[in-house]
């Protein structure tokens, strides 16, 4: 399976292949993406069963997904939503998104999916237009890194007061501590964590769980 955390291989195979829950559907998905040569942007069993508890802990029941791939991580967050519940998810790629459509269909969730191709920001600013602020529960941020700050803001205005955002690829396989990294990619997620770290609007902490996951709170505006 090809890597995506920082833990060593061994701790790695034990976390994914031994203690994880994963159900068979969401297994057959994870071996269906292997043989893409992409398949390692696919999220960790262990971070799909973080999101699976997650949704649940805090009964969310719109959810916001900006990077849905073959749809892994989205089979894992629609099976955590209510039966009424709601999961956008964005990307601009039918093939890869249609590799993940059967299996949503096979785990009873595609009803849950409105999946809306096309560039992720167009897509976003459409749902504020639509009168969407403030009403979404969760968003997961992974797609292209050079946007993240503009998906941060606009997740920002999506989500309630006390809705949580997650952006993946936080520690970007550890290139965040190379100085002789100067990739714009690694220099705009750098200076992101930084911004995070200082938000005044928002709760946050940087999780090292797969590449590192920061997860955000909106807090409440201060009463005035
Ligand atoms: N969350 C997925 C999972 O765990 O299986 C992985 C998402 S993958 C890292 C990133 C995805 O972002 C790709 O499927 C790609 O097509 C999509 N993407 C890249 N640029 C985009 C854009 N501007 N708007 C929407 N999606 C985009
Ligand atoms: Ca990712």
């Amino acid at each position: 399976m090809p890597k995506r955390s920082l833990l060593p291989d061994p701790v790695e195979a034990y976390v994914f292949d031994l203690i994880t829950r994963e159900t068979p559907i969401q297994r057959r998905l994870r071996q269906a993406t292997a043989s893409l040569p992409n398949a390692n942007m696919q999220i960790g069993p262990d971070q799909a069963a973080f999101f699976d508890l997650l949704i649940r802990a805090t009964g969310a029941r719109r959810a916001l997904e900006i990077g849905t791939f073959t749809g892994y991580s989205a089979l894992a967050v629609a099976s955590a939503l209510p039966p009424d519940g709601l999961l956008v998810c964005c990307d601009i790629s039918d093939e890869w998104t249609s590799i993940g459509r059967p299996f949503w269909r096979q785990a009873g969730v595609e009803s849950k999916i409105d999946l809306r191709l096309g560039p992720a920001l167009d897509t976003l600013r459409a749902l504020l237009a639509d009168g969407a602020a403030s009403s979404f529960d969760f968003a997961f941020i992974d797609a292209d890194k050079s946007s993240y700050p503009a998906y941060y803001e606009l997740c920002l205005s999506l989500v309630r007061p006390g809705g949580l955002i997650a952006l993946d690829n936080m520690l970007r396989h550890g290139a965040v501590t190379d100085p002789s990294d100067t990739e714009p990619e690694t220099e705009t997620i750098r200076s992101l964590n930084l911004f995070l770290r200082d938000d005044p609007r928002v709760d946050s902490c940087l999780l090292t769980l797969g590449d590192g996951v920061a997860l955000v709170r909106r807090r409440a505006p201060a009463p005035a």
